[in-house]
């Protein structure tokens, strides 16, 4: 037995120089075009461009000319004319090994292939700036995006210190909501965007029940600036987890919200206080399906529910980013454990209707 172990090490470092992932496990992962309930596909995608080999996007009444193309992890663009805003994306999805025993660094050339127009974008919102969320995010504003500001917390600014200038960085702090009197919305677009952070925290990434144990990775904070970004993924810290209101505000009269999102990009049971004092419902509200077993999916789905109201639910963060990325759901699987028809099943068991859900994979574009 332990000679097996040792050859498994054995593996993984002789692999973890190079870009070969290691292949998907099929008893613990799904693959995205296999997902079904009832005999019927539950993916929406925009690949095959065939749009009746999978899930339609359930019709939208009222809709308000909102596009928002899913980009795989924690990355959306939410775009309505010439206004847009972009959340921390990440398409170099470093293999296992190279983020468990090897170095990581931004795949420029997966970047450039897959990277949206971000011509209309003044602001770039990261949750917190694990690897997964943050390791793209220099190349991507560098090389596509100077002319934005990069929104966050302490630790995310400590870790871009040598990448992006102080003038595109700005750190989120008096203006984030913390309890029911806090929080302060951030103007964007001359007011045509705003966005609010709130204070939130990240589910654990793996879970053991039956043992009770829990482990995050990378917690603390990285409380200096750094000379240059880590090359290993324990150092992306998380700092203040934070997930944000955003509005798209009316073109006529800026102090009417037309469409309001809340996003978290972390498994984090939203708070009472979380929905900002006017006490406006959420049109749309984006949820991280991995992980959030392990804070109890039931439970979670009835606290976003009962907290924000959401009129549409967006499943995100739920495939495997350990596997090369692709917009193809023959290639993208789900996080290992994550079972994603399980999520879908006890969404509607605690009744959101089939109209009011959708699961994109990466690349899908939507439309609110
Ligand atoms: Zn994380």
């Amino acid at each position: 037995m332990m000679s097996f172990f040792y050859l498994l090490i054995a593996l993984l470092l002789l692999s973890a120089p190079t870009c070969i992932a290691l292949p998907p496990l099929p008893w613990i992962q799904e693959r995205a075009d296999k997902l079904e309930r009832n005999g019927k596909k539950l993916i929406t995608e925009d690949f095959t461009g065939d749009p009746d080999s999978f899930r339609r996007q359930p019709v939208v009444s009222n809709s308000q000319g909102i596009d928002i193309t899913y980009l795989g992890s924690g990355g959306f663009l939410f775009q309505r004319d010439t206004t847009a805003i972009l959340t921390a994306p990440y398409f170099s999805n470093e293999s296992l090994q190279r983020v468990g025993v090897w170095s990581i660094e931004a795949d420029t050339a997966t970047i450039d292939q897959y990277r949206p127009d971000l011509k209309a974008v003044q602001a770039i919102l990261v949750g917190h700036p694990h690897y997964d969320h943050l390791l793209d995010v220099p190349y991507v504003w560098k090389k596509h995006a100077p002319h934005t500001r990069v929104f966050g917390n302490q630790s995310m600014a400590n870790i871009l210190d040598s990448a992006v200038p102080k003038t595109n960085l700005h750190v989120l702090d008096n203006e984030v909501r913390v309890d029911k009197n806090s929080g302060a919305f951030v103007s964007s677009h001359g007011g045509l965007i705003q966005f609010m952070p709130l204070h939130s925290s990240h589910a654990p990434n793996i879970r053991i029940p039956l043992m009770d144990i829990e482990y995050l990775i990378a917690p603390r904070s990285v409380d200096e600036p750094l000379d240059e970004v880590p090359q290993q993924a324990r150092d992306w810290r998380l700092g203040e987890t934070l997930a944000y209101i955003i509005d798209f505000r009316a073109a006529s009269d800026t102090a009417k919200v037309e469409f309001r999102i809340y996003y978290q990009d972390a498994g984090h049971m939203p708070e009472s206080w979380h929905l900002p004092a006017d006490g406006r419902r959420v049109d749309l509200a984006i949820v991280t399906v991995a992980s959030a077993n392990f804070i109890g999916q039931g439970e979670y789905i009835q606290t976003i529910r009962d907290s924000l109201r959401p009129r549409h639910w967006l499943l995100g963060h739920w495939e495997d980013f350990f596997q090369p990325y692709s917009q193809n759901p023959e290639e993208i699987y789900s996080v290992p454990f994550t079972n994603t028809e399980s999520f879908v099943d006890t969404l509607i068991g605690r009744g959101i209707g089939g109209d009011e859900w959708v699961l994109p994979t990466p690349g899908t574009k939507l439309a609110y």
